[in-house]
């Protein structure tokens, strides 16, 4: 019955053809090609798993204290108990007395004697040959077995059209060029061997995946990613977008911006505004992201880029992922646009229906031309006049899927909107040459003058007390502060709880101040009339849930106290700190940390306290959380590299993409079939 359950299971896991099998790779082995007495095994059985067999003399269930089975084996040497907790009556046949069996496990010392706990059992004949390679562990789901998968891969390496779908394509001379001393398998053995390692095989180097075997896996599966990115870059280069060129006039409102900031650009906003300016005058869409740690001053170049789109008689949309963002940078344009006889309208899900109706019909009769706006944007039923731009920002907090949902916004399938990115969260690396390569990058890497760095403390939370007394003194001196409360990702209800004992807690301890609290559940306009008195210094202390995290900008306030510092993420504190050091009093984070702290969470904490600089904070989210969290490539729920990990294959990533240039250039039947074989369906996630 299982036989028949069977296909239906794999099926379910993705495992539907021989090539899906044979790419279906054990995640550990188990050595079952060494047999000992039992007598040995009960000496080296305690430290690790072994193999012994004999025949079974006992075979019980009991009933007290639990139902369970014990079974007695016996060999020339020994006996030894086998006990099972959850059986089947399948396995009391498979276990009756008399048949020889033959047992894979640990051995512990038990009530009554050595004995094996839920031992892996086979019934043999006593002489079975043992098998000559390592058995490999499959990753498996729920009602899967081991056997069935082996079972299946195994039938499936001796399909003849995995001879063709594994067939080696790279030329023998491009591999000797690129890495002349590399001892790569072809691909069929490497599979073949990473499915059936030899019995002396290093162990080791296969679990880490640093085999060679694994070599030649990780670097075809680059390969294919490198080539469908080249390939999505060129394709992107056909694609019709209207140009924008700079307007030569001194009315333009590009020229009219520039000459209303109070401030000048800086050397590296001039610089990015200058890249994405000549983007924007190319007949192709940008797809450019814009790099700037927090405050470095990306939104005004958004700003440019909007500027000069609406000089041409288009419409610019800026999307952030939440409320109060977008609620800033709506202010913010507002208060440089209106100036200049812009139209600026707000697009958000807390919109009532009448002004949600009215703001569509604003942006589809193209009476708007600066459109601000959340997810709404492309969630609600939007249609744009003519959107020449659109700007996406913290585009890792949206998926892939909704980077793609703006571009497909504009109304033809064969015209594209110029895009721009935006992040706080500079891409490391390994990440920028393989999620990101169609992606060009604009980093902005100088902070406006005057910017004092921030010191960053580490308190323990028993010693609230006397940060509240700081707290004191701080506010005496004229300046703002904020308190931010933890994140507690099972319970809202607690969250704000929590913020609410605190800013009671607050308010008491510091009469004389005025003391304000915002969090999610506020209504948009009390958010905003929260935030609002707080800039206008009619509160000084702000207590915040992490809300107040992108985007807030008051430059008098200069501490921010940050309660169970350890609950948060690298990002979110990086973030969160950006909030200070605005003005030009000396700026202070305090990370207060309950006891007691995970090493992983110290760790964390102390690299806070050491650097601020976004991309020594990035590598180490990135090695915390994997790539897929960091893009926001998780919430596609596809992933896309299977086999490399981009940590310890960082090397690999530069050889696969000089192959992929080579092939490409001089090979595109190889190209063709390259892909076929590795990507499928998932070609489209790369184009976002
Ligand atoms: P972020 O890159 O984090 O989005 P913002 O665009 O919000 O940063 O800019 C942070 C602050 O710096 C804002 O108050 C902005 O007006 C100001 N700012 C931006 N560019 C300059 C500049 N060149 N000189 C002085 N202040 C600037
Ligand atoms: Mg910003």
């Amino acid at each position: 019955m299982t036989t028949k359950q069977a296909p239906n299971t794999l099926q379910k896991m993705g495992l539907d053809s021989p090539m899906a099998l044979a790419l279906h790779l054990p995640s550990r082995y188990e050595d079952e090609t060494e047999l000992c007495t039992i007598e040995e095994g009960v000496i080296q059985g305690r430290f690790q798993s072994v193999q012994t067999q004999g025949v079974v003399i006992r075979n019980q269930v009991l009933f007290r204290p639990r139902r369970q089975m014990l079974v007695t084996i016996e060999d020339d040497t020994a006996t030894l108990q086998l006990r099972f907790l959850n059986f089947y009556p399948s396995q009391q046949k498979q276990m009756a007395v008399g048949t020889h069996i033959r047992v894979r496990g640990e051995i512990r010392e038990g009530f009554q004697g050595s004995e094996m706990v839920h031992p892996t059992v086979r019934a043999v004949t006593p002489d079975a040959p043992l098998p000559t390679s390592l058995t490999p562990v499959y990753p498996a789901s729920a009602g899967v077995s081991q056997a069935a998968i082996r079972k299946a891969v195994t039938q499936a390496l001796r399909d003849p059209s995995l001879q063709d779908s594994l067939s080696e394509f790279l030329p023998q001379k491009l591999m000797t060029e690129l890495l002349p001393s590399h001892d790569w398998p072809n691909l069929q053995s490497a599979i073949t061997y990473l499915h059936q390692p030899p019995a002396d095989a290093d162990t080791q180097a296969l679990l880490e995946r640093t085999h060679r075997a694994w070599r030649r896996v990780q670097f075809e599966e680059l390969l294919a990613q490198q080539i469908s990115l080249k390939r999505a870059h060129a394709i992107r280069r056909e694609r019709q977008a209207p140009r924008f060129k700079q307007q030569a006039e001194s009315k333009s409102l590009e020229a009219g911006l520039l000459k209303a900031l109070p401030f000048q650009l800086t050397t590296a906003q001039a610089r990015v505004w200058d890249e994405i300016g000549n983007d924007l005058s190319q007949s192709f869409p940008m797809n450019r992201l814009l790099q700037g740690d927090v405050g470095s001053g990306k939104t005004v170049v958004a700003a440019l880029a909007a500027a000069r789109v609406m000089d041409h008689g288009y419409q610019a949309a800026v999307m952030a992922p939440t409320e109060i963002l977008a609620e800033q940078h709506y202010l913010k344009m507002k208060e440089w646009f209106e100036p200049l006889g812009v139209q600026v309208a707000w697009l958000s899900g807390s919109l009532k229906a009448k002004e949600k109706r009215l703001a569509q019909e604003m942006i589809e009769g193209g009476g708007a031309q600066l459109i601000i706006g959340t997810h709404a944007l492309i969630q609600e039923n939007v249609s744009f006049a003519k959107l020449g731009l659109a700007v996406i920002d913290e585009q890792h907090r949206f998926g892939v899927r909704q980077r793609l949902e703006i571009q497909q916004r504009v109304g033809s399938e064969l015209f594209y909107c110029h895009q721009l990115m935006m992040s706080a969260t500079p891409i490391p690396r390994t990440l920028a040459m393989t999620y990101y390569a169609d992606l060009d990058v604009s980093a902005i890497d100088e902070l406006p003058p005057g910017r004092k760095p921030i010191a960053t403390k580490v308190i323990k939370a028993s010693r609230r007390d006397e940060v509240i007394g700081g707290l004191q003194s701080w506010l005496s001196k004229g300046l703002q502060a904020y308190w931010v409360c933890p994140l507690i990702e099972e319970s809202e209800a607690l969250q704000l709880q929590t913020a609410v004992e605190s800013f009671e807690q607050l308010t008491q301890a510091l009469p004389e101040f005025k003391v304000g609290l915002v969090h999610g559940r506020l209504k948009s306009e009390e958010k905003a009339a929260v935030m609002a008195a707080f800039k206008a210094n009619q509160i000084q202390l702000l207590v915040a849930t992490t809300v107040i995290e992108v985007g807030v900008d008051v430059p008098n306030a200069a501490l921010m106290v940050i309660e169970h510092a350890e609950r948060f993420g690298y990002a979110q504190i990086h973030q969160l700190r950006g909030r200070v050091g605005r003005g030009s009093a000396d700026s202070v984070c305090i990370l207060m940390y309950a006891e007691p702290l995970s090493l992983a969470a110290k760790e964390r904490l102390q690299t806070l306290r050491e650097t601020s600089d976004g991309f020594v904070i990035a590598e180490r989210d990135l090695s915390l959380r994997g790539p897929g969290e960091l893009l926001g490539a998780k919430q596609s729920g596809d992933a896309m590299l299977r086999f490399v990990d981009l940590q310890r294959d960082a090397w690999l990533i530069e050889l696969a993409q000089q192959a992929a240039e080579r092939l490409l250039a001089n090979h595109p039947d190889i190209v063709e079939r390259h892909l076929a074989r590795w990507l499928g369906s998932r070609a489209e996630f790369l184009k976002a």
